[in-house]
């Protein structure tokens, strides 16, 4: 049986999510990337978009960070809208590597897939897939449309960091090229790598990240703006990539945990998604030793166990539809 909650109790939650977390200091900056060793590491937001577009917040929630890893959600959803998600799970997958995000060996190992569009082999390969093909602007063009209508309100690349991300991606620049081999690139290969480069060079706010992960959860329809965004049979396959492989290796353990389906980036994001119910993202900066942001994942946790909401949990809550929210 379904149990309905209503915004009073999810703002309470929210706000002892943030109040039990903020004093945590484990984790440490990505320093990979130099832009992001610099970002202020005490930063740290939570946000939930609800079915009727309220937005409830709190922390640092309307500052822009480096939407990284992230950014393989809009860009997966968006060559699914393009194709159809049959053509994108034939040219890229859905199977997690259990490798890391950046791997290599994954590659070797799978050269009939680049695996899945939610790891960096994937990604790059959606960004080859997006159209219109041969047109990098046109490409940038509808990659930044796409997320801006998913997050209801404009985002800005941040120079600083796509000047930082393109000087050290050495690594990117390898996966690009062995996926050229195997035929798994749809474009130019230079062009689809900036392309993935700067997708991830993003700013985008926990605040926009929760109404993304709204507009996902409502079958693609955005409840702020009200906009039709994507077609609704595609939530229920973006989410199971989310559920998959949103994060990194260590995706079973957190699904298992918590029961959200959610993806992580090393900007310090995590974008949730409770088909139905919510959108939910939180925000700082120190990561674990597999790339999640530890204050975020100790928040969307204690907000999942506190308005028992995971997703696989048969007696769990629901926010009510939009015109009897109290
Ligand atoms: N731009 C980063 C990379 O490709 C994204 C990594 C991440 O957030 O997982 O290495």
């Amino acid at each position: 049986m379904l149990h309905r909650i209503d915004k009073t109790t999810v703002r309470n939650a929210l706000q002892q999510a943030y109040e039990c977390t903020r004093e945590t200091n484990s984790g440490k900056n990505a320093d990979y990337i130099p832009y992001l060793a610099k970002v202020p590491s005490e930063l740290f937001g939570i946000s939930a978009c609800l079915p009727d577009g309220e937005v409830i917040t709190v922390g640092d929630t309307d500052c822009a960070f480096g939407i990284e890893s992230v950014s393989k959600v809009p860009t997966a959803l968006l060559v699914m809208e393009q194709y159809g998600p049959q053509k994108v799970m034939n040219r890229i997958g859905a199977d997690a590597t259990g490798l890391p995000f950046n791997s290599i060996i994954a590659i070797l190992l799978e050269k009939d897939h680049p695996s899945t569009p939610l790891v960096n082999a994937g990604a790059i390969s959606a960004c080859s897939m997006v159209k219109p093909v041969g047109d990098a602007e046109g490409k940038w063009k509808a990659i930044v449309d796409f997320i801006e209508g998913l997050a209801g309100s404009e985002v800005t690349l941040i120079d600083e960091l796509y000047r930082s991300e393109s000087a050290t991606n050495f690594n990117n620049r390898s996966i690009t090229w062995l996926l050229r081999n195997y035929n798994r690139i749809y474009d130019d290969p230079e062009m689809s790598l900036d392309l993935y480069t700067r997708q991830c060079s993003l700013g985008i706010t926990a605040r926009q990240l929760s109404i993304l992960g709204a507009t996902i959860a409502f079958g693609g329809r955005n409840p702020v703006t009200r906009k039709q965004i994507f077609r609704t049979e595609l939530t229920p396959k973006i989410v199971s990539l989310m559920a998959t492989v949103g994060f990194y290796e260590h995706t079973g353990d957190w699904l298992y945990t918590t029961g959200l389906p959610a993806k992580s980036g090393v900007g310090g994001g995590i974008v949730g998604v409770i088909p139905g119910v919510m959108g939910i993202a939180s925000f700082a900066p120190p990561l674990d030793a597999s790339g999640n942001s530890v204050k975020a994942q100790l928040a969307l946790k204690f907000v999942m166990d506190r308005l028992n909401l995971n997703i696989f949990n048969p007696d769990r809550c629901i926010t009510a539809v939009p015109e009897s929210v109290a």
